[in-house]
């Protein structure tokens, strides 16, 4: 990858774009004793009337301690997904560039490509939802900027094979996006600690899945300094408000909290798998890498609508490239789980 030039793949009006600044920006570490007239906010105060930090500096200290990640390789967004459409402006000129996606996938990639009028170019997974790399890297070009890879891959649940992952951010010429949303349920290690190796990859994680946190929105991306200082450029500039940015400080500050509730999803995981092999209906439990489970049934029409009947809401994944006949049962929690098991049991 020492032929990667970033400048080649940047759009033009981004390079040449003048970004916002707060004054803000610069005067963060002294709000103590200076007066802020600057942003024309109510000065009583309640918590919340001043605009919140734009570099969210306190959270990424913490995340950057945790991760081992120094804060200039790390940027927040209000959740992945506004991360993942900050990449796709800032790299993708509309109407001009593509992406490659590997379906069976997450759908926002499809969606944000439709979003910014980039065509998706779509390589399925092999059999055994793998990447298919000497056909991706065949279809690849000067205009496919960005490759999305999911691991672990939702709605499939396994990891994509490392060395398969390797061989694309190594030969791959343009952006390689790792989606890692389940990272924290796998027993793979995260790519964060390769992003020394590739000057064109960018790792996503978020706050929605293990961390338990959906409800604040906060997404993180980590990538090489170069890369996260063009997404900084285009970001809006309060993305993530001071509510989510004070929650997420609280939970981060507690990664025991975090493991603990991440084992018993884990062992809830290992229990709702081998219940769901004994159901009749179900014809495949596919292994699960994340807090999910996708199976393979008789019906999946038919079971979706049995268990809605029974005020159980699943994900029916039926039209999914290699997912036919397929539900994803998302983990919850032990009642919850058995509520879901019970039901199958009574389903002919
Ligand atoms: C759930 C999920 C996310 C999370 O998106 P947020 O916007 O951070 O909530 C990202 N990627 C994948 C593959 C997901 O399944």
């Amino acid at each position: 990858m020492e032929d990667f030039n970033l400048n080649t793949i940047v759009r033009t009006n981004i390079k040449n774009l003048k970004p916002y600044s707060s004054a803000r920006d610069e005067y963060k570490e002294a709000t103590g004793e200076m007066v802020f007239l600057d942003a024309n906010e109510n000065p009583f105060q309640n918590g919340v009337n001043r605009y919140p930090d734009p570099q969210q500096h306190k959270v990424k200290s913490q995340l950057s301690t945790l991760k081992g990640v120094s804060t200039e390789n790390i940027l927040l967004g209000n959740g992945s997904d506004e991360i993942l459409d900050l990449i796709f402006r800032a790299f993708c000129e509309p109407s001009q560039d593509k992406i490659i996606t590997l379906p069976p996938t997450y759908g926002m990639y499809g969606v944000l490509a439709s979003i910014n009028a980039i065509e998706n170019i779509e390589v399925e997974l092999d059999q055994d939802f793998q990447p298919n790399t000497t056909e991706i890297l065949g279809v690849a070009n000067a205009q496919t900027k960005l490759l999305f890879l999911c691991s672990p891959n939702n709605p499939t649940a396994n990891s994509l094979d490392a060395i398969r992952i390797e061989n694309l951010v190594s030969n791959f010429k343009g952006i390689v996006i790792i989606d890692e949303a389940y990272i924290d349920f796998s027993k793979e290690e995260s790519w964060i600690s390769r992003l020394i190796d590739f000057p064109n990859l960018i790792v996503t994680q978020t706050l929605s899945k293990a961390y338990g946190m959906a409800g604040i929105r906060l997404g993180v991306c980590y990538a090489s300094k170069a890369i996260i200082s063009v997404l900084n450029r285009i970001k809006p500039p309060y993305n993530v408000n001071e509510l989510t940015q004070l929650k997420a400080l609280e939970r981060l500050s507690k990664p025991t909290a975090v493991s603990e509730e991440i084992q018993k999803i884990l062992q809830q995981r290992d229990w709702l798998t081998s219940e769901l092999n004994e159901i009749t209906c179900i014809k495949n439990v596919y292994p699960s890498d994340a807090n999910f489970v996708l199976v393979k049934v008789d019906d999946a029409n038919k079971r979706y609508s049995e268990l809605i009947q029974k005020g159980i809401v699943i994900r029916n994944r039926t039209t999914q490239p290699l997912c036919e006949n397929c539900l994803r049962f998302t983990v919850g929690s032990q009642i919850e789980n058995i509520k879901l098991i019970t039901a199958l049991k009574t389903l002919s």
